[in-house]
């Protein structure tokens, strides 16, 4: 096949122009959904049914028989071919060939760009409960159709089960909260009264967005930016991960299914490296929603200061990026719980997580018995193909990646003992058992830097002060936990602890829209706080009437 993500309604819903959007903006003729009750975290899917087990199983079976298809460039509501393409494949199975798609030229960024600022005119017009609509319509569909888009990140990027239906339980709470969000900035906003004056603030779209997301939320974090983006009223260019294209096309597809206006986002993919540049210089480029490194986030960010030749704002930059995320485990610690918390966060989707535990800093008096607890708990994680059902721990996501990773367990090998795992898994694939490497000193790069990847460094405290100032010794501020039954130094580490998401007596993963909002300190990004009431504030500029009455 060649073109559409999704041919029929999809190709169908492209037609319709921006300009149409007033009257028809999620694609029917129903009045805007008031959400009815207040927002709720989608449940998670309990494949201990066999019910559910099933779906999930036939899901696999039919997004089986849609691998392999060729998908467009999406630009201004026209499918488009490139003039090159690329693969992206199954890492758990790097032959099987998940899509092909288009590497988009810097011309076909520059005209994204372009159609984006068109369908801006009309879509920033669109009263915010039809826009509001459009998510909370694509929000039902999502969940109609989960266990498809499970099956497609089972495929794409080698979750399991558990963190596939997790990830799109996000996506769906992204879209129902940002949908309701959008209603509350919408709503007249409380202003202190002046006799003879009549005065109100009106929150306003910005304008053209580059949404540039990571691959490893391939479904939350991708549509949790572009539709923040969209429902305040502004339009993007949506340039998904070269990793996980697929479902970012799955999901542009089903926006289109819901009435998604042409040109209100655009879909390009191709290299980063190569149109991102383009996407973030163009004048026209109001703003820029990037998650990914540390590194990307710099250039996005420095790149973005530059005024070009027309560039009539300061652009704005919301940038999410990397961590280094420790567990303190006190010696007034329930053991158990945190080596249960600390094997979860640190070896869940291979430690490919922002938020992952990557070390933990133990107090000298209980660290023996802590590693003796944490190593049998480690190497009973099962690896294996993701598709499998009772898989705990699969690939991580491409060559380079693997590559990276097993470098720095070489380092680890040098400064500090490898404890359990320490090399690659003898399979297809690109496999790395889950490592633990123990007596890492806290200067050590192990202790700094961002691996991204099932490696484990456990630090050694002297005691709950040192263990402080080891949890805050990078240059990151992301996620950070504690295990104590102390309250005193649970309420220390709530002062002292620098990180945008501290857990305590749990572990540093699982942020939930509305519940955790989300976002780091220093290197770690600006601190959007994404599944956040500020969030959408980010999208939008506030004007302030006076009227003299
Ligand atoms: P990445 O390599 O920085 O890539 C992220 C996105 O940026 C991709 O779409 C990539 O496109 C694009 N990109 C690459 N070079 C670019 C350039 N010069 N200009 C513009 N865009 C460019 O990160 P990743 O490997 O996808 O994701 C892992 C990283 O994301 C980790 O550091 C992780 O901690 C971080 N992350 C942070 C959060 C958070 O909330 N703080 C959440 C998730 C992930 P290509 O794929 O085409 O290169």
């Amino acid at each position: 096949m060649s073109a559409t993500p999704r041919a029929g309604a999809a190709r169908a819903a492209m037609t319709r122009s921006a300009a149409s959007a007033t009257s028809t903006a999620a694609g029917t003729s129903a009045p805007p959904t008031p959400p009815t009750a207040e927002f709720k975290n989608e449940p998670l899917a309990d494949f201990s049914r066999p019910d559910v087990k099933e779906r999930q199983l036939a899901a696999l079976t039919q997004v089986r028989t849609r691998l392999g298809r060729t998908y467009d460039l999406a630009i201004g509501g026209k499918r488009q071919k490139a003039p090159a393409t690329f693969n992206s494949t199954n890492p758990a199975c790097p032959e099987e060939v998940i899509g092909t798609f288009q590497r988009a030229s810097r011309e076909q960024a520059q005209q994204a760009i372009e159609a984006a600022a068109q369908a801006f005119t009309t879509w920033s017009r669109v009263p915010a409960a039809q826009r509001s609509d459009l998510l909370f319509q694509t929000a039902r569909r999502l969940r109609e159709r989960r266990f498809e888009f499970n099956a497609w990140m089972i495929l794409e990027v080698g979750k399991t089960w558990r963190e596939a239906d997790a990830d799109t339980a996000e996506a769906i709470d992204f879209l129902d909260f940002y949908a309701r969000e959008n209603l509350r900035y919408a709503a007249d906003q409380p202003l202190t009264r002046i006799p003879g004056e009549k005065n109100n603030l009106v929150y306003i779209p910005l304008g053209v967005g580059a949404v540039i997301p990571p691959w490893n939320f391939p479904l939350a974090i991708m549509a949790g930016m572009t539709t923040a983006a969209i429902v305040t009223g502004n339009t993007v260019v949506l340039k998904p991960a070269s990793d996980s294209p697929a479902i970012a096309a799955q999901f542009f597809a089903l926006l289109e299914e819901c009435g998604l206006p042409a040109g209100v986002a655009n879909f390009l993919t191709g290299s980063g490296g190569e149109v991102g540049n383009t996407l973030v210089e163009h004048p026209k480029t109001r703003f820029i929603c990037f998650t990914g490194s540390r590194d990307v986030g710099l250039d996005i960010n420095s790149l973005a200061a530059q005024p070009r030749s027309g560039q009539i704002w300061i652009k704005r930059v919301v940038a999410e990026m990397g961590g280094k995320d420790g567990i303190i485990v006190d010696d007034e610690a329930d053991l158990d719980a945190a080596a249960a918390g600390v094997a979860a966060a640190a070896f869940g989707f291979q430690g490919q997580k922002c938020s992952a535990c990557s070390r933990v800093i133990v107090v000298d008096k209980v660290y023996d018995e802590f590693v003796a607890r944490l190593k049998p708990k480690v190497e009973a994680l099962k690896i294996g193909d993701p598709a499998d059902a009772d898989t705990d721990v699969g690939p991580v996501i491409n060559e380079g990646a693997k590559r990276k990773i097993l470098e720095y367990v070489e380092i680890g090998k040098k400064e500090g003992k490898v404890l359990t795992g320490g090399g690659p898994v003898s399979r297809p694939g690109h496999f790395i058992a889950p490592t633990v490497v123990t007596d890492v000193q806290p200067k050590a790069r192990l202790s700094l830097e961002e691996i991204f990847g099932p490696v484990l460094a456990v630090i050694r405290a002297k005691d709950y002060d040192d263990a402080l100032q080891i949890a805050n010794n990078t240059e990151y501020g992301l996620t950070g936990a504690v295990y104590s039954r102390n309250r005193e130094k649970l309420e220390r580490a709530k002062r002292e602890f620098h990180v945008g998401n501290l857990y305590l007596n749990r572990k540093c993963t699982g942020a939930m829209v509305g519940v955790h909002p989300f976002g780091g300190f220093n290197m770690s990004g600006t601190d959007s706080k994404a599944g956040g009431r500020d969030y959408l504030g980010l999208f939008m500029q506030a004007k302030a009437t006076s009227e003299a009455v």
